[in-house]
C-alpha cells in the first residue's frame, strides 16, 4: 500500500474513533478532551506507527518489550509518549522502566518491587497503573481484587514509583451491559483506592476497540485501541 493511501486510511479511522469517543463523553456529561486515546501498536511496523504519530493520538501502547525496543530504535513515536500495557516479565525490566511514560500493567508485588528497584537504579520516578483481573479469570493476567490494597500500600512506600490509577481487561469485549458492570466496578475500586492511599488517582485505563464507549460511559479517561485504528492500513 502506498504511504498516501495508508495516511488517508489512518486519518479516516482516527476521525471515526475520535467522533465515537466524543459522543460517548457527551452522553456521559464529560468533556471529550478529558479522555485520552492510546494507540495500541501490537505487531505493527515502525513505518506505520510513525505515520500515525503525526496524527492526533495522545500516546502509543506496547505489549511486548521487544517491539517497544524496535519502535524506540526506529524513532517511530516521534515526540509522542509510549505506555507499556502488556504482561511484563521481571527479566525485561531494563528494557521498559524509564523508556515509557507509564507502565499500565503492574499486577504483582514482585513486579512492582522490581520496577521500583530499576527506577531507583536509574534515579527516576516511574509512573505506574495497577492492573486488576476484574473478571477473576484463571487465564488472564492482572492482580486479583483482594491484592489491590496491599499493592497500593507497597506502591506508596516506594519513592521510585508514582501510582496514577488502575487498568483492566474485563472478560467481555463489547459495549454490552456485562462490560459496563465490570467497568463500573473498576470505577468504584479506583475511588476506594484513592481513599485508601489518601491521594488522587487520575488515570483509569479501560476499553478497547469494541468496548471503549461502555468504558467512557462508566468513567474511563484513557482508552486503548488497536485494531480499529489500524484497520485497512498496511504499508
Ligand atoms: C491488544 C490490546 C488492546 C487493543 O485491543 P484492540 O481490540 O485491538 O483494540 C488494548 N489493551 C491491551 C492490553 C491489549 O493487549
Amino acid at each position: 500500500m502506498e504511504e498516501r493511501e495508508a495516511l488517508r486510511q489512518l486519518g479516516d479511522n482516527l476521525a471515526r474513533i475520535r467522533d465515537r469517543m466524543a459522543r460517548a463523553a457527551q452522553q456521559a456529561g464529560r468533556e471529550p478532551r478529558d479522555i485520552r486515546l492510546c494507540a495500541v501498536c501490537k505487531g505493527r511496523e515502525s513505518a506505520l506507527i510513525r505515520l500515525f504519530a503525526g496524527f492526533d493520538v495522545d500516546c502509543f501502547g506496547e505489549n511486548r518489550a521487544q517491539e517497544l525496543a524496535r519502535h524506540l530504535a526506529d524513532e517511530a513515536y516521534l515526540s509522542k509518549p509510549c505506555h507499556f500495557i502488556g504482561h511484563l516479565q521481571t527479566n525485561k525490566l531494563k528494557a521498559v522502566v524509564g523508556r515509557v511514560s507509564l507502565i499500565q500493567s503492574v499486577d504483582s508485588l514482585r513486579l512492582l518491587q522490581g520496577i521500583a528497584r530499576e527506577a531507583a537504579r536509574q534515579g527516576i520516578r516511574q509512573d505506574i497503573l495497577i492492573q486488576l483481573n476484574i473478571g477473576d479469570e484463571a487465564s488472564k493476567t492482572g492482580a486479583p481484587k483482594e491484592a489491590l490494597f496491599p499493592l497500593l500500600d507497597a506502591a506508596a512506600a516506594e519513592p521510585g514509583l508514582r501510582l496514577r490509577g488502575l487498568m483492566a481487561i474485563p472478560p467481555s469485549f463489547d459495549n454490552g451491559p456485562e462490560s459496563r458492570r465490570y467497568f463500573a466496578q473498576m470505577y468504584d475500586l479506583q475511588q476506594q483506592a484513592a481513599e485508601h492511599i489518601d491521594m488522587p488517582l487520575d488515570i483509569l485505563s479501560l476499553g478497547m476497540s469494541d468496548s471503549f464507549e461502555a468504558a467512557i460511559l462508566e468513567g474511563a479517561n484513557l482508552v486503548r485501541i488497536g485494531r480499529s485504528l489500524f484497520e485497512g492500513a498496511g504499508l
